[in-house]
């Protein structure tokens, strides 16, 4: 038997190979941002989110960098002075140019890529996952685009990734905040005036405090500059009351460059 046994075992392997590569061919995965065949299910090598940069030499509240001489989880000097009223942050990647998730960012907030909000929640799953938290009773609530912004928008980027989100970790989604009034983002404001801007920028929608009490929060947005926006939406959030607030996002800017940023009022 031994000869046709061989042969007939090389055509059954050659037979599933052709058959693999023509399932390949078929569907080959394509990465969600650029259209490129890529090697995963999510994104080309050239727009996966990089690691960060800072090998978790972090702030333990505001996810800020620290200076090498303190070791990651200790408080930075902004949170020493004034505590924020988030309890923590997890980022996706740093924001900044060379990052790929700024690409991102920026095809789903301002490129109409409405599309991408499931490819990104995904990504903040393996990004919730790696964190190693736990929320007992966890609950999902988007930081609100003025309604403006999303007339002009079409959609609402932080809400599009916490329902998203939610789906995927099976976790309820509840919009629970609204804008008070738009905050102006022309000048250069630093990181005062920026909290002074947003303080009551955002009030609680009344009738959904009671789908929120008591819970943990998770509040998502896309990215955290100054952390005045996350601020001032804990800070109503905890008025509740809730048990904790963390924060979701995807980018995190930091370093000299968070000043000059057009924050998250976008
Ligand atoms: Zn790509
Ligand atoms: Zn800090």
């Amino acid at each position: 038997m031994g000869a046709w046994g061989a042969g007939y075992s090389v055509l059954k392997r050659g037979g599933r190979r052709v058959l693999e590569e023509f399932g390949e061919a078929l569907y080959p995965p394509l990465c969600r941002l650029c259209g490129r065949e890529s090697s995963d299910a999510i994104a080309c090598d050239a727009h996966r989110p990089k690691p960060r940069g800072d090998e978790g030499r972090r702030c333990g509240v505001c996810d800020r960098p620290l200076p090498e001489a303190l070791p990651g989880g200790t408080k930075c000097w902004q949170c020493r002075r004034t505590s924020p009223a988030f309890d923590w942050v997890e980022a996706l990647a740093d924001y900044r140019a060379e990052d790929p998730v700024r690409d991102w960012i920026l095809a789903f907030k301002h490129g109409g890529r409405r599309d991408l909000a499931r490819p990104l929640a995904a990504y903040l799953v393996e990004l919730w996952e790696r964190s190693g938290r736990e929320v007992e009773n966890g609950c999902l609530v988007p930081v609100p685009l003025h309604p403006l912004r999303r007339w002009e928008r079409g959609y609402d980027q932080a809400r599009e990734l916490a329902e998203a989100l939610g789906e995927q970790l099976s976790l309820p989604c509840v919009p629970a905040l609204k804008r008070a009034r738009d905050t102006p983002t022309q000048g250069a404001p630093g990181s005062r005036s920026r909290h002074a801007n947003v303080r009551d920028a955002f009030a609680l929608r009344a009738s959904r405090a009671s789908r929120i009490e008591g819970r943990s929060i998770l509040l998502i947005d896309d990215v955290l500059t100054s952390g005045a926006t996350a601020d001032a939406c804990a800070r109503v959030l905890k008025g509740v009351p809730v048990q904790e607030v963390g924060v979701l996002c995807l980018g995190r800017a930091g370093g000299a460059a968070y000043a000059h940023e057009q924050t998250g009022e976008s």
